[in-house]
């Protein structure tokens, strides 16, 4: 059966005549199909949002919070339901799921408290009878286009804030994994929220150029590739609109040779091979200081990758499901092969992986690749797929010099006991996320989340105030009160003039 679209609050099928098959990634299976947007499809959607903002913009944020006080709690029992969604289409285990679903409730929870997020600044009696005040408005329609590999929480990092806000809603989710977003959209009615606030149209470029064109369409959030981030941040801002794209990246962890050795070969292996390292948070270089601390990382973290329990997420125990799509698997595999084919170490080798009864899944093997070198393709690009590469600088400044020349900028951890090294690189490197101790320093939803460099486009990081920020306009008022008004005109410009 083919999924529909979601516009002004009901199920609509789809009219363009295109759509593409959804796969289960561990039996590689099409499980269902999804449709694929026209222009006028998103123009129908844009169309439902902008007659549902009035109505929204003006109901109080009080009462706009209460509907996410429901959503949170329709999410919580809907939760087995939701993470089912997201592991059958995108592969992942259904714990791994699961903690998505509870990330994204943070924010949904932040989103809750709106009110206070949105008091304004006031200053009475700026001059002789005149106050001043600041007000933060929603933006209008907004839209959201997110990437495969959190389906739920990447949705959730935007709309919760964008609504509070007051803003109305058009998400284009991936349509690799569009069943959770659907969801969503229908928990969200279940909410209370007014038919037309929330709007879903799945589709591929056609849709996502409908929407950077269309001119009723205020601001965009991107979270993708880099590639893609940097096309929508372009063609978005030259239509006039306000865009915030997060991308790609390539995050490095750092270990000392004064590190708890076994506590960083944990970090490690959960934060590169978990989601089969298709978080944009992943750790896919390490740094270790030295090669006596290569070399006990290496001996300790490869019979770990060797003994990964892999399999489709409803299998007891499985640590890492398949990657996302065929062609997925085998970008990974070429850029293995040309590790190899570049002189690096492939400890544990992850290419051919063949399940027993998932003999035609997307499954690659937890990889380990030692003696890898900055020039190296498996070093400067992002892959996206649970491979590891071990880089052996010799010193801490090497190290450090490494993250500081990379293209991306999203995440970086150091793992050490030493102070002062640990506030050194927190302070001085070029990364937007840093972990002391901590693989993937996701920020909670009260903080904001976002990268440096190539891994984001734009002025504010998603969620937390920078959200209310991005998903709001600042209007400042300065009254005079009628007792306050002087006779005659003021011509001149001097400073506070006006307000004399
Ligand atoms: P993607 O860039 O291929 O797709 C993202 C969105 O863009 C999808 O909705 C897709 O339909 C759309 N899109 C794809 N090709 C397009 C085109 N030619 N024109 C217009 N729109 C297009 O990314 P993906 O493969 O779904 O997700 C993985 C990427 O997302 C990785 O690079 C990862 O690092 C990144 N990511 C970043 C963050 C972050 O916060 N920085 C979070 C999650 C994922």
């Amino acid at each position: 059966m083919t999924l529909m679209h979601y516009i002004g609050g009901a199920e609509t099928a789809g009219t363009s005549g295109r759509q593409q098959d959804v796969f289960n990634p561990a039996t590689g299976a099409a499980i269902t199909a999804v449709p694929l947007a026209s222009t006028a499809e998103v123009g129908n959607a844009v169309a439902a949002a902008a007659a549902a903002l009035p109505g929204w913009a003006s109901t109080p944020p009080a009462r706009r919070a209460q509907v996410m006080f429901n959503f949170r709690d329709l999410i919580k029992s809907n939760l087995d339901e939701l993470a089912t969604q997201i592991s059958s289409q995108h592969g992942k285990t259904f714990d791994d799921a699961k903690g998505e679903i509870a990330r994204g409730i943070e924010v949904v929870e932040f989103a809750c408290g709106i009110p206070h997020a949105l008091k304004g600044e006031y200053s009475p009696q700026v001059a002789g009878n005149v106050d001043s005040f600041s007000m933060r408005q929603p933006v209008g329609v907004v839209a959201g286009i997110t990437p495969f590999n959190f389906p739920a929480m990447v949705p959730m990092w935007m709309f919760p804030m964008a609504l509070a806000c007051g803003n109305t809603f058009v998400l284009k989710p991936s349509e690799r994994d569009p069943g959770a977003p659907m969801m969503l959209a229908r928990l969200l009615s279940e909410a209370g929220l007014p038919e037309g606030c929330f709007n879903v149209v799945h589709g591929d470029k056609e849709a996502v150029d409908a929407i950077l064109d269309h001119p009723d369409v205020a601001a965009i959030s991107f979270v993708g590739s880099t590639a893609i981030g940097k096309y929508i941040y372009s063609r978005g801002c030259t239509n006039g609109k306000r865009v915030q794209a997060l991308c790609g990246a390539k995050n490095h962890m750092i270990i000392m040779p004064d590190a708890d050795m076994d506590q960083a070969v944990d970090a490690a292996m959960g934060a590169a091979y978990g989601s089969a390292g298709e978080r944009c948070m992943a750790i896919s270089a390490v740094l270790a200081v030295g090669d006596d601390t290569a070399d006990r990382f290496v001996k300790q973290l490869a019979p770990k990758v060797r003994a990964l329990k892999i399999g489709q997420y409803d299998e007891p125990g499985v640590e890492m499901g398949p990657v996302i799509t065929a062609e997925s698997k085998a970008r990974i595999e070429g850029y293995i092969d040309q590790g190899e084919k570049d002189g690096a170490d492939v400890v544990v080798d992850g290419r051919g992986l063949k399940l027993q009864g998932y003999e035609d899944g997307f499954f690659v093997g937890g990889t380990l690749i030692d003696r890898v070198t900055p020039d190296m393709s498996v070093y400067r690009d992002e892959i996206f797929g649970p491979v590891l590469s071990v880089l052996r600088p010799q010193s801490y400044d090497e190290a450090r010099q490494l993250v500081m020349d990379h293209e991306y900028g999203n995440g970086t951890a150091i793992f050490t006991r030493d102070g002062d090294a640990a506030r050194d690189f927190a302070t001085s490197i070029n990364i937007g996320m840093v972990g002391v101790n901590v693989p993937i320093p996701v920020p909670v939803a009260y903080h904001s989340f976002g990268g440096w460099k190539a891994s984001m486009f734009g002025d504010h990081s998603i969620h937390g105030m920078e959200g209310v920020r991005f998903y709001t306009r600042l209007k400042t008022v300065t009254a005079r009160w009628p007792s306050g008004i002087k006779e005659g005109a003021v011509f001149n410009f001097s400073a506070g003039s006006e307000v004399q």
